[in-house]
């Protein structure tokens, strides 16, 4: 089978997971890390620190600036960019075609301005928008720590009601009401049959 066709409804072998900032994108794909070995994650490049129990190579490639600037100038990146206006994230491009090209089920949890790099790029793939319960639990996650200033708060909501009004660029939307059930349904999604769970 050509890899293009794979995966069904005539996407290739690529499935983008974007969203807005606080919606759980990285929770949902570590439980897909530690779930669904089938499910190829895309591990990418990062100018950022390493947190407290990330290793490099499995979370991200932890990379020096300098080193960020090489990749880019060698064209190395299907897409990056500069998120949160402070680090630069950027999917390798060789190991994602690689691993497309080999049939694997490959998976990329990138930002909104990754995502429509990727679709200018690979228009093919299948774009999923993780989306919030509603507005209300939005604004909880968003603010509910209490731990920024009125201004913050505003602007990350300002943020957050940009980034869901990115909805309609994608192919399908999941809820993340539940990471299990959210990560499930991705995974159906993708063209592979969830796993039974216990409740
Ligand atoms: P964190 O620093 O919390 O791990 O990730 C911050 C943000 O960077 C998340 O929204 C995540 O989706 C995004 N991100 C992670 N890797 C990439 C990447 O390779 N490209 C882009 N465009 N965004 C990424």
């Amino acid at each position: 089978e050509h890899p293009r066709t794979q995966g069904g409804a005539g996407h290739s072998g690529l499935t983008v997971l974007a969203g807005p900032t606080a919606v759980g994108k990285g929770t949902v794909s570590t439980y897909i890390r530690d779930t669904y070995p089938e499910v190829w994650l895309s591990v990418s490049a990062t100018t950022r620190e390493p947190r407290a129990g990330e290793a490099d190579g499995v979370h991200y490639f932890f990379i020096s600036s300098d080193e960020f600037d090489r990749l880019v100038g060698e064209d190395a990146f299907l897409e990056w960019a500069v998120v949160h206006g402070r680090n630069r994230y950027g999917t390798l491009r060789r190991t994602v075609e690689e691993a497309i090209a080999a049939g694997k089920h490959v998976l990329l949890e990138i930002d909104l301005q990754g995502a429509r790099q990727v679709k200018a790029a690979m228009p093919d793939a299948r774009f999923v928008f993780l989306a919030p319960p509603s507005w209300d639990e939005m604004v909880r996650r968003l603010v509910g720590r209490g731990t920024e200033t009125p201004e913050e708060q505003q602007r990350r909501l300002e943020t957050a009601k940009m980034e869901l009004a990115a909805e309609p660029e994608f192919d399908v939307t999941v809820v993340n009401d539940d990471v299990k059930r959210a990560a499930d349904e991705l995974v159906s999604l993708m063209g592979l049959t969830p796993h039974a769970r216990q409740a």
